[in-house]
């Protein structure tokens, strides 16, 4: 049982933007499709609920193909639920109407009492219980998106796809709307697909994180292994809140204007792109005759931790340290990079 696409590629007139793509999403396990924006990640959700039509590959759902072929099933009839940035609820009809919206088409009169538990079930599902008889208008727009969400679950489609659902939503409600949204997926069991450009996002919700590029997925892998072994530097790039330098490789050893590492990948001499998250920087007062060595230009308090930025040329190096023990503004640093948080790259 899974939604699978097999060879997907997708051009806007001339503008190829999905190449190839191969990605199985299995039920139980919930999907993020991670990718910066303009990565063809609606694309990609759009062809499975049958909004753009498939042009090369092939959609199946539990083995069945949806798309494909010469097959071509209409919107309507693919059991698929989707929710997406703009909770396009129907703003003359309560909560509860809203959600029944997708169960009522045909059904009997004997029906209704059954429909009517199916949205008490759905609405408690997403933490709503109690707001039937209330209108869209009325509701924030976290609520909003949690009856959008409500709504696509109720008939209970093999198959969710949510389109960056949180982006309208306030950063303070963001957090429990995505707890909340992750354990009614996880819920109703069914084949989960969401898609984020925010990397923390992928994080909190996925047990499966497919990362986009430019309309090719370059790694698919649990949260712990897209952040420990990135496949390549624009994965690495992303997480951790990771900073770019430029290094120079000379017999094995990575040299950079900060400090120098030793790579525990294979790198060949030349120039190399350093991929490096600020808690994996630790800093020192440099020795006098210290050859990458550079000043403490600014400290910035975080809480739980200091920033400290070092610039050198047109760099500016950001290590987060648990606190800046003796080191202050002006003092002249070396860097030490830890293998965890460092990854290195031949340009
Ligand atoms: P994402 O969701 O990752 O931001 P999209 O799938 O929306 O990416 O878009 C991928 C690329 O296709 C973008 O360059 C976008 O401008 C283009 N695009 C998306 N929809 C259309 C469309 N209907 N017509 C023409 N170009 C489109
Ligand atoms: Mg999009």
């Amino acid at each position: 049982m899974s939604l699978e696409f097999r060879g997907v590629s997708h051009a806007y007139d001339t503008q190829a933007v999905l190449r190839d793509v191969d990605l199985t999403a299995e039920p139980g396990a919930i999907t993020c499709l991670l990718g910066p924006s303009g990565s063809g990640k609606s694309t990609l959700l759009r062809l499975a609920a049958g909004l753009e039509r498939l042009q090369q590959g092939e959609i199946l759902l539990d083995g069945r193909t949806m798309a494909g072929g010469g097959v071509d099933d209409a919107p309507e009839s693919r059991p698929v639920g989707l929710v997406f940035q703009d909770h396009v609820l129907f703003p003359h009809r309560t909560v509860a109407q809203n959600v029944a919206f997708g169960l009522a088409r045909g059904r009997k009169a004997a029906d209704r009492e059954n429909v009517r538990a199916v949205v008490e079930e759905q609405l408690a599902a997403v933490g709503l219980d109690g707001l039937e008889d209330r209108y869209p208008h009325t509701l924030s727009g976290g609520q909003q998106q949690r009856v959008a969400l409500a709504r696509a679950l109720a008939p209970k489609p093999r198959a969710m796809l949510l389109d960056e659902p949180f982006a309208n939503v306030d950063a303070t409600l963001r957090r429990r709307l995505r707890e909340d949204t992750r354990r009614a997926l996880r819920d109703a069991g069914s084949i989960a697909v969401v898609v984020t450009h925010d990397p923390e996002e992928a994080l909190e919700l996925a047990d499966r994180i497919a990362m986009m590029v430019a309309g090719e997925i370059v790694q698919v892998g649990t949260p712990a292994q897209v952040w420990q072994q990135p496949a390549g530097s624009v994965v690495a790039a992303l997480f951790g809140n990771a900073q770019r330098l430029t290094g120079e490789v000379q017999g094995g050893i990575v040299r950079t204007r900060f400090g120098t590492i030793e790579p525990t990948g294979p790198v060949h001499d030349g120039t190399v792109e350093v991929i490096v998250r600020p808690d994996a920087v630790s800093l020192a007062r440099a020795a006098a005759d210290a050859t990458f060595a550079a000043t403490i230009d600014d400290v910035r308090f975080l809480g739980d931790g200091c920033l400290v930025l070092v610039p050198a040329g047109d760099e500016v190096l950001r290590a987060k340290l648990p606190s800046l023990g003796d080191l202050a503004v002006g003092d002249r640093v070396s860097a030490t990079f830890h293998p965890a948080g460092t990854f290195v790259y031949n340009c």
